[in-house]
């Protein structure tokens, strides 16, 4: 079924809720007003290394956590939609829409998604999907379990990740421009590790893009 349709389906037996404050919305809303007003727009730029540009739509503080815990906590409700929703509009601005083939969100353990029931950044690339039209293909996959990266400092970071991602379709991936998507970036090391394995399959310029960047 359309994306679109769908939720407005679904609006008329769960009313659609501010995934900040649990206010009820319109069907078609992100936040409600005030929410939306209290969100810091990211306009860093950051540098992840083997990564060709990245983009982000907030800066992580107290007032997009409620959300981000949302929907790691396996409920999702609103957040989806309205961190896909923002983010189609992040990547529209930053000049990386014409250049991407494809979608790939960043894969989470088989662990996380027993526990949640789904992976949240498939859920937020299916919004990006519905909105820009850019296919979604799941081509990499976490295959062994890591430690919490937030324990851990950037040297920590980056060699918990060492091998823990692979391509499972590298024929889809093979000259590609790939746009990663992700719902919080802190170091980049998730982003730089499986862009390392995408080029290592033939994927040509690798984009990332978050929804939130630490500050
Ligand atoms: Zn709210």
């Amino acid at each position: 079924m359309d994306y679109f349709l769908k939720r407005k389906i679904l609006h008329l037996f769960f009313p659609n809720r501010c995934p900040v404050c649990q206010e009820i919305i319109n069907a078609d809303d992100r936040f409600c007003s005030e929410c939306t007003d209290s969100l810091k727009i990211y306009n860093g730029s950051f540098e992840i290394s083997g990564v060709d540009k990245f983009c982000a739509c907030f800066e992580y503080d107290d007032s997009i956590k409620p959300a981000v815990f949302l929907i790691k906590d396996g409920i999702c409700g609103n957040s989806a939609h309205a961190f896909g929703s923002y983010l189609a509009e992040t990547i529209q601005n930053n000049d990386i829409l014409h250049k991407t083939d494809m979608i790939v969100p960043v894969p989470v353990s088989v662990k996380s998604m027993r526990k949640r029931g789904y992976n949240q950044t498939e859920l937020i690339a299916e919004t990006v999907r519905a909105k820009l039209g850019i296919p979604v293909c799941c081509a990499v996959r976490k295959v062994r379990e890591t430690e919490e990266q937030k324990k851990l400092d950037i040297n920590g970071r980056m060699s918990n990740l060492k091998n823990a991602f692979k391509v499972c379709s590298p024929e889809k991936v093979k000259g590609k421009n790939i746009l990663l998507i992700d719902d919080v970036c802190t170091t980049g090391s998730t982003f730089s590790e499986i862009a390392l394995v995408l080029k290592e399959s033939g994927a040509g310029e690798i984009f990332c893009a978050s929804v939130c960047k630490t500050m």
